[in-house]
C-alpha cells in the first residue's frame, strides 16, 4: 500500500477500482512550412525539457522511487540524434509537425520493441511518452487540438479516474453515475474540474504528484475530505474507511433531521443557503428539499458535452427540468460562461495569448448574439416553470449590461409576437471583476441582484491564475484585497436595496461564515454535497 497526500477539492470518501485516462492526441492541423515548423519544434524540445525538468525534481520531494530517474531518461529521449533526425527528415518532406512527431515516436518505438530484447523493448513506452509530451507542448500553445471523443473502456462497473489531468468537457462527457472519484496528479482546487466535481457531489483529490500516474495498482481508497489517497489498500485501510463512510451518513441523516425540526429559515435566519449546480441532475432530493434555491446554474457544462451548440429546445429541457424540481424556490441560471479553462472545439474560439483576459464569459455572448438569444429564449419559456432569475458572467462595464438587456427586451418582444408566454425575470449580475466591485453602487442602479464570484474575483483582483498550481500560494481568496471588494460591493448592494450573494468557493469556507454575517450578505450558494454542513454551521451545530 502506498500512500500519497494531494489537496482536497472535493469531500467523500469512495473505495473502488481505476480508470486510468491517458491524455490522447490525434492527428494535428498545423501546417507550417518546414523552416516555419523547425523553428517550432526546437520550441517543444524546449518546453518538454523544462516540464520533466520540474515532475523530475517534484518526485524527488516526494520519494517517488525511480520516478526523477524516468523523468531524467526522458528529456535524454528528446535529444536522441535519431529520434530528432527522424523528425526533421520528415518535415522536410513536407509533413505536419504533429504527425511528424507522432510518426517518429511510433516508429523509434516500433523499432526497440522489433530488439526482443524485454529491457530494451521496455524503453518504447518511455519513447511514446516523449513524444505524447511534445504534442502536448503543441496542444498548449494551441497549434493543434485534443480529440473531444475521449474512448473509455467497456465495463458496467463504476470506478475512480486517475489522469495527469482532466478538462471540464472530458469530464461531462463520461457517466457520472459511475465515477466513484477523481485523483489527478495535477490541478487546483479552484480550476473547473475540481469545482465540476463538487457540484456533482464527487470526491476529488488533485495535485498528487506524478505516483498516482504509475500503472502499477488496480484499487484506491480516496479520503476527499482530508485529501489522502492510498494506492493497493490493505484490508484495515479499506475496514476503517468503510466505517468512516457510514459515520458520515449518519452525520448527514441526523442534519436532515434536525433541518427538517427547525429549518434555517424559521430560527431568526441567518442568510439563505443555497447550491451550485451544473446540470438538473445535480439536483437529487436532499438539494430540492433541503436548499434555499439554486444560486448558481453554471450552463457552459450543456455547451461542453456537446459536439455543437445545444439548441433551444435542448437547452429549454435542462432550465425547465431544473425549475420544476426547485419547486417554486428561486433558481439563479447564468448565461453561458465559456473560455478561459472551459472550451469546446466547435466554438472555433481564437488562439489567445492570455485566455483569462480574453474571449470569455459575457464578451462571447455579446459577440455571438446568435448564441446568446438562442440561450435567451430558452430561458423566457422555461421561466413559466418557477422562479428564474437571469445571471450574466464577467461583467465589467455598465455598457456590457445594458447591451445584455437588450438582447432580452428584443428576446421578450418576439416570443410575445409568437404568443408565447413567459414569466417575471429578474436579471443580475456576477461581481467577479474588481471593475464591477468597485463600480457597484452603479451597477447597482441597474441590475436586480448581485452574486460574488469569489474565484474569478480573486484571480482578477491579485493577478494570479486560479489554475495554476504553481502559484496556488498567490492566489489567496482570503486578501485583505479580496475581503475589502466584498465588503464594499454588499454595503453598496443594500444602499439601493438590491440582494447580494456568493456563489464562488469562498460561499464554503467555514473559516469566512462569521465575516458573511458580520458584513450581512443574503445568501450563500455552495455545492450540493456542502449544503447541510453549511446550514449546520449557520445554526451553531456541528
Ligand atoms: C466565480 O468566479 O467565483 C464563479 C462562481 O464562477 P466560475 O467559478 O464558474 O468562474
Ligand atoms: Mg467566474
Amino acid at each position: 500500500m502506498t500512500e500519497l497526500r494531494g489537496i482536497a477539492a472535493s469531500g467523500g470518501i469512495a473505495i473502488a477500482g481505476v480508470l486510468r485516462i491517458r491524455e490522447q492526441i490525434k492527428s494535428g492541423t498545423f501546417e507550417g512550412g518546414p523552416a516555419e515548423s523547425k523553428k517550432l519544434y526546437n520550441e517543444l524540445k524546449i518546453l518538454a525539457h523544462n516540464e520533466f525538468g520540474r515532475l523530475s525534481s517534484l518526485s524527488g520531494d516526494s520519494n517517488a522511487a525511480g520516478m526523477a530517474e524516468l523523468f531524467d531518461s526522458y528529456r535524454m529521449i528528446i535529444d536522441d540524434p535519431g529520434f530528432e533526425e527522424a523528425v526533421l527528415g520528415r518535415l522536410d518532406a513536407g509533413a505536419a509537425l504533429s504527425d511528424a512527431i507522432r510518426q517518429s515516436g511510433e516508429e523509434l518505438a516500433a523499432s526497440l520493441v522489433a530488439l526482443e530484447d524485454d529491457l530494451i523493448s521496455a524503453r518504447s513506452a518511455d519513447v511514446m511518452g516523449v513524444s505524447d509530451e511534445l504534442l502536448r507542448q503543441l496542444s498548449i500553445l494551441g497549434m493543434i487540438s485534443d480529440d473531444p471523443e475521449e474512448e473509455f473502456e467497456e465495463s458496467s462497473e463504476s470506478f475512480i479516474i486517475v489522469s495527469k489531468r482532466l478538462s471540464p468537457a472530458q469530464l461531462m462527457r463520461i457517466d457520472k453515475r459511475r465515477i466513484e472519484a477523481i485523483c489527478l496528479s495535477e490541478g487546483t482546487v479552484n480550476d473547473h474540474t475540481s469545482i465540476l466535481a463538487g457540484s456533482m457531489g464527487i470526491p476529488c483529490v488533485v495535485g498528487l504528484g506524478p505516483e498516482l500516474l504509475s500503472e502499477k495498482y488496480e484499487k484506491l481508497v480516496v479520503d476527499g475530505n482530508d485529501g489522502i489517497v492510498y494506492l493497493d489498500p490493505d484490508d484495515d485501510t479499506v475496514r476503517r474507511y468503510e466505517e468512516m463512510k457510514e459515520k458520515f451518513l449518519d452525520l448527514r441523516n441526523k442534519a436532515k433531521l434536525r433541518l427538517l425540526e427547525r429549518p434555517l429559515t424559521e430560527c431568526g435566519r441567518i442568510m439563505k443557503v443555497c447550491c451550485n449546480i451544473s446540470s438538473p441532475d445535480d439536483i437529487d432530493e436532499d438539494t430540492s428539499k433541503y436548499a434555499d434555491g439554486v444560486g448558481l446554474f453554471r450552463t457552459e457544462y450543456l455547451y461542453l458535452k456537446t459536439n455543437d451548440y445545444p439548441t433551444e429546445e435542448e437547452q429549454f429541457e435542462a432550465y425547465s427540468a431544473a425549475l420544476k424540481k426547485m419547486n417554486g424556490k428561486d433558481v439563479i441560471i447564468r448565461t453561458c460562461d465559456i473560455g478561459f479553462d472551459k472550451a469546446v472545439d466547435y466554438m472555433k474560439l481564437p488562439n489567445e495569448q492570455n485566455p483569462g483576459m480574453g474571449i470569455r464569459g459575457i464578451r462571447i455572448s455579446l459577440e455571438r448574439p446568435e448564441m446568446f438569444k438562442t440561450q435567451l429564449r430558452a430561458l423566457y419559456r422555461a421561466s413559466v416553470y418557477g422562479r428564474l432569475k437571469i445571471m450574466f458572467p464577467m461583467i465589467s462595464s455598465i455598457w456590457e449590461l445594458r447591451e445584455a438587456r437588450r438582447y432580452c427586451e428584443e428576446v421578450k418582444k418576439e416570443l410575445k409576437a409568437e404568443g408565447i408566454k413567459y414569466g417575471n425575470v429578474m436579471l443580475g449580475i456576477m461581481i467577479e471583476t474588481p471593475s464591477s466591485a468597485l463600480l457597484s453602487s452603479s451597477f447597482a442602479k441597474e441590475a436586480d441582484f448581485f452574486s460574488i464570484g469569489s474565484n474569478d474575483l480573486t484571480q482578477y483582483t491579485i493577478g494570479a491564475d486560479r489554475i495554476n498550481a504553481d502559484i496556488s500560494r498567490y492566489y489567496d481568496p482570503h486578501h485583505p484585497a479580496v475581503m475589502e471588494l466584498i465588503a464594499m460591493t454588499v454595503r453598496n448592494a443594500h444602499d439601493k436595496g438590491i440582494h447580494v450573494g456568493i456563489c464562488g468557493e469562498l460561499a464554503s469556507d467555514i473559516q469566512m461564515m462569521g465575516f458573511f454575517k458580520e458584513i450581512g450578505i443574503d445568501e450563500l450558494s455552495v455545492a450540493p454535497s456542502r449544503l447541510l454542513e453549511i446550514k449546520m454551521n449557520l445554526l451553531g451545530e456541528e
